[in-house]
C-alpha cells in the first residue's frame, strides 16, 4: 500500500482541475509533455516581473540577478543528474537539440566507415541526426534488436561492436513502448570495448532518479518540458574531457574567447556550446521543476506510477480486441495499445469527448510501429499526479468507442 498523497500533488498543478467537453480532464499524455506545477509557473512569472535582463557581462543589477539565476539553474541540473561539475551541463532547447549537438560536434571526428550503434526502439530524435552525419561522412548505423515484447536484446550489443564503433546511442526509456533499457549494463559493455555511450533520458528522468556518475554515461540528455518544466529548455550532460575535446556546435555571441576577422578562439564548455542568448526564463523554470521534484519522495512517486501501470494494464484488457504493444518486464508508466477494427485516430478523438487526453500515431518511432506491424498505436502515459479513477475513465471511454465503432 502506497502512502502517495495524489490529491495534494494534484493541487500543485492548476491545469488539471478543469473539465473538457463537460467531463473532468484526465490528462494521460505525459510522455508527449507534462503539466507544470505552480512553482514552475510562478518562477517564470517572477523572473519576467522582477529580474529580466540578458545574462553574462552585464554590470547592472538586473543583469547580475539574471546571470546568477541562470547559473543556479545549471547547478540544479548538475545536482539532479549528480554530475561532477556544473561545467558538464550544457543548456539546449531539448533532447532533440542535445543529440543534434553531439552528432554535429562529437560526430565531426567520424570517418567514412565508422559506426554508431542505436537500438530498435529509438525516437526519431536519436535516429535522424545520425543519418545526417551518415549523409555527410558515410558512417554506418547499426541497430541493437528487440524481442516481441519490446525488450532490448542487450546480449547482442557486444557482437555489434567492432574497432570502427565510435558511439553507442541508446534511449533509457522508450516513449512508444515504455520499455526501460538496462543502460548501466549497456554502458559497461560498450566501455569494455572503449566505446562511449550517449543516453537519451527524455522519458526516464520524469519517472526515476538518474545518476550519471553511477551509470558512467558519457552523454545524457533530457527535455525540461517532459520533466514538469517549460518547453524550449533541456540539458545535455557530457563528461568534461569529452566536451573539452569537441568543436563548437553553433557560432555566435557568448561562445567565444576572442574574435577577429582572421580567426576566433572559443570559450571552454559549457559556454562553447551555448551560442547566443539562451532561454534564460526556461532554465529558471527548469530549476523550479527540479526543486519541486526534490521536495517529493521520488521513490514513492515511482512506486505509485508502477501501481498505475499495473492497474491500467489490467483494466485496459477488459476492452474486447484491445492489444497492448510493448510488454517488456521492465516498463515505465506508458501503455501503447490498439483495438481491432478501430483506427487509433478515431479512438483518440472519441475518448477526448469523454475528457481523456491520450496520444495516437507513430509517436516519432516509426521503426517501432513497423516492427510490431501496426501503422499507429494509442498511448496512455502516466505521471505521479494521475489517478486510478482516470484509468477507469479511460477504460469506460474505450468501451464506449468500441460500442460506437465496432
Ligand atoms: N527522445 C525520446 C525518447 C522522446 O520521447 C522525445 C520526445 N517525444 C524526444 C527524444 C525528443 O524530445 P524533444 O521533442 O523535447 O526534443
Amino acid at each position: 500500500v502506497t502512502t502517495w498523497d495524489v490529491e495534494a500533488v494534484r493541487a500543485d498543478f492548476p491545469i488539471l482541475a478543469q473539465t473538457v467537453h463537460g467531463k473532468p480532464l484526465a490528462y494521460l499524455d505525459n510522455a508527449a509533455t507534462t503539466q507544470k506545477p505552480n512553482a514552475v509557473i510562478d518562477a517564470i512569472a517572477h523572473f519576467y516581473r522582477h529580474d529580466n535582463a540578458n545574462i553574462h557581462r552585464g554590470v547592472h543589477a538586473l543583469a547580475e540577478r539574471a546571470t546568477i539565476a541562470y547559473e543556479a539553474a545549471r547547478e540544479a541540473a548538475r545536482r539532479f543528474l549528480n554530475a561532477r561539475s556544473a561545467n558538464e551541463i550544457v543548456f539546449v532547447r531539448g533532447t532533440t537539440e542535445a543529440i543534434n549537438l553531439v552528432a554535429a560536434s562529437f560526430g565531426a571526428r567520424f570517418q567514412p566507415g565508422d559506426e554508431v550503434i542505436v537500438t530498435a526502439m529509438e525516437h526519431h530524435a536519436n535516429i535522424v541526426p545520425w543519418q545526417l552525419v551518415q549523409a555527410r561522412t558515410g558512417i554506418v548505423l547499426k541497430v541493437i534488436p528487440m524481442d516481441e515484447s519490446g525488450a532490448l536484446q542487450t546480449e547482442q550489443l557486444a557482437a555489434l561492436i567492432t574497432p570502427r564503433t565510435r558511439l553507442v546511442a541508446v534511449t533509457h526509456v522508450s516513449n512508444a513502448l515504455g520499455t526501460i533499457n538496462p543502460v548501466a549494463e549497456l554502458i559497461a559493455i560498450a566501455h569494455q570495448h572503449g566505446v562511449p555511450v550517449l543516453v537519451d533520458g527524455a522519458q526516464a528522468v520524469p519517472h526515476m532518479p538518474v545518476d550519471v556518475q553511477a551509470l558512467d554515461a558519457d552523454f545524457y540528455c533530457f527535455s525540461g518540458h517532459k520533466l514538469f518544466g517549460p518547453t524550449g529548455i533541456g540539458v545535455l550532460y557530457g563528461k568534461a574531457e569529452l566536451l573539452e575535446s569537441m568543436p563548437p556546435y553553433q557560432g555566435g555571441g557568448d561562445m567565444i574567447r576572442t574574435v577577429s576577422f582572421e580567426k576566433s578562439t572559443f570559450a571552454p564548455p559549457p559556454q562553447r556550446f551555448e551560442a547566443g542568448t539562451p532561454h534564460i526564463a526556461g532554465a529558471i523554470g527548469l530549476k523550479a521543476a527540479i526543486e519541486y521534484l526534490e521536495r517529493l519522495d521520488r521513490l514513492a512517486a515511482l512506486r505509485y506510477e508502477q501501481e498505475l501501470l499495473a492497474y491500467a494494464t489490467e483494466r485496459l484488457q477488459t476492452v474486447p480486441g484491445l492489444k497492448i504493444v510493448g510488454t517488456a518486464p521492465e516498463k515505465a508508466a506508458v501503455v501503447s495499445f490498439t483495438i481491432d477494427g478501430i483506427h487509433p485516430h478515431d479512438l483518440g478523438t472519441i475518448v477526448d469527448r469523454y475528457g481523456v487526453a491520450i496520444r495516437v500515431g507513430h509517436h516519432c518511432a516509426m521503426p517501432v510501429m513497423t516492427f510490431f506491424g501496426v501503422p499507429a498505436t494509442a498511448r496512455a502515459s502516466f505521471a505521479f499526479y494521475n489517478t486510478f479513477a482516470e484509468i477507469d475513465q479511460l477504460t469506460d471511454a474505450l468501451h464506449r468507442a468500441r460500442d460506437l465503432l465496432v
